[in-house]
């Protein structure tokens, strides 16, 4: 919403309405066509300027949230993209390709479960195949299941969770390396919860603070090699992942209030972080984690 002095400023806080989201319910992963209201992909606003022109892509979750509003916008940007996602999640990712389509750009889909290790090989192989080449890796899927005591929180979810959001990230990172020349980047996805853990998301904070570390890691070993790592740390965001059992019915309620600005975000203003932190513009930068939370101060 364009500010009443000035029509060329936004307002941060009132950019995007509350979601005030009603109750609802989704069996993992969730399908974003479901949600009410439909997050905001920056279907209508993601305007590209050749930023990753003739750079390839693999983007694991893909198909919604935060890593179809990256796949939006890479492509828009130049970008041919390769987008994973669980089977199931077909119809999400189909919207995605579309618009990928529209850029004018490569859009492939693949499913793959990412929890088991061999496939996580078989994807960057795939991705290799259809792009002809790999050269920007945004390890973005997640699982977050709220647990409230630790009691019932069971050592196989501990285990699932961990799977996903950080030996898968770390399993596609090995397999994609072969293939990632000097000016090559990998962007990895952390929380806000990896600075202040929900009481309720014990593996899932966890483990978004191990990727964190494991990023920084990385980024020294590479640097070398002059390949960027980074990361982009969400703060609330309303996507398909808290439908799903991410956060309790009393969180989701009140997803809006979760942050400095009183409103969640939108998957839209999560993508500029990732095309910035994946172009040749972020050159001396890695190492970083970049934080887009609505205002909330990390460490
Ligand atoms: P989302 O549900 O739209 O996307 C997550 C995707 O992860 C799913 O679409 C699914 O395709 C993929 N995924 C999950 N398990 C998988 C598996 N076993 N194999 C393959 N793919 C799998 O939700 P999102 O919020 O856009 O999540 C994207 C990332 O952002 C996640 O890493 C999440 O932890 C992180 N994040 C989200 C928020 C938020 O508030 N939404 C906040 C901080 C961090
Ligand atoms: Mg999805």
């Amino acid at each position: 919403m364009p500010s009443s002095e000035n029509p060329a400023l936004e307002d941060p806080i009132t950019k995007y309405a509350r979601v005030e989201p009603p109750l609802q319910h989704q069996p993992e992963p969730g399908l974003q066509s479901r949600m009410t209201p439909v997050p905001d992909l920056g279907e209508q606003s993601y305007v590209g300027s050749g930023r990753l022109e003739g750079r390839k892509a693999l983007i694991t979750g893909g198909d919604s949230g935060i890593g179809a509003a990256v796949a939006i916008a890479f492509a828009r940007e130049g970008a041919d993209v390769v987008i994973a996602h669980l089977p199931g999640e077909e119809e999400d990712a189909a919207h995605v390709l579309g618009l990928i389509s529209d850029a004018g750009r490569l859009g492939t889909a693949i499913a793959v479960d990412i929890s088991d290790r061999a496939a996580c090989h078989r994807l960057v192989a795939e991705t290799v195949d259809a792009l002809g080449g790999l050269d920007i890796l945004v390890n973005n899927a997640g699982k977050q299941i709220a647990i409230a005591r630790v009691e019932d929180l069971d050592e196989d979810q501990f285990e699932a969770t961990f799977r996903v959001n950080l030996f898968a990230n770390f399993a596609i990172t090995k397999a994609a390396l072969p293939h990632l020349q000097p000016g090559s980047c990998i962007v990895n996805t952390a929380s806000f919860e990896a600075y202040e853990p929900s009481p309720d998301r014990l593996d899932y904070a966890a483990s978004k603070a191990a990727i964190n570390n494991l990023s920084k890691g990385l980024a020294v070993q590479l640097a070398p090699r002059g390949i960027r790592v980074n990361v982009v740390a969400p703060g609330p965001v309303w996507t398909a992942l808290q439908v799903s059992d991410g956060v309790s019915d009393e969180q989701m309620t009140h997803f809006d209030d979760e942050n400095t600005y009183q409103r969640a975000g939108q998957p839209a203003e999560l993508a500029s972080a990732y095309v910035y932190l994946a172009s040749a513009e972020a050159s001396y930068v890695s190492g970083s984690t970049l934080s887009v939370n609505g205002g909330m101060v990390t460490p």
